[in-house]
């Protein structure tokens, strides 16, 4: 790992101080930064998974169902604009 990065990014004053620690500890307990980095990519691979699971889903609707038809979420508008919308956001 090269240094630390905050991920949204963010203006926080404390971020500094919080980072110096966080190295601190990564560099005296290296077992924990090991640990950490499996957490990590762990994580990424979840979530990847459920992206990947819910662009399934939506590709799935969207074949099923035409865009410009009505929204089976019976609100009145087209798919499209509706929840449709929702799930590609
Ligand atoms: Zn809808």
């Amino acid at each position: 790992m090269s240094g630390v990065l905050f991920d949204p990014p963010t203006n926080d004053p404390l971020k500094q101080e919080f980072l110096k620690i966080f190295q601190e500890i990564i560099q005296y307990d290296k077992k924990y930064a090991k640990r950490l980095e499996t957490h990590y990519f762990m994580f990424k691979e979840a979530m990847q998974q459920k992206r990947d699971y819910q662009k399934a889903q939506n590709s799935l609707l969207t074949e099923n169902i035409g865009r410009n038809a009505l929204c089976p979420c019976n609100s009145g508008k087209k798919f499209k604009k509706c929840c449709l919308l929702v799930a590609e956001t």
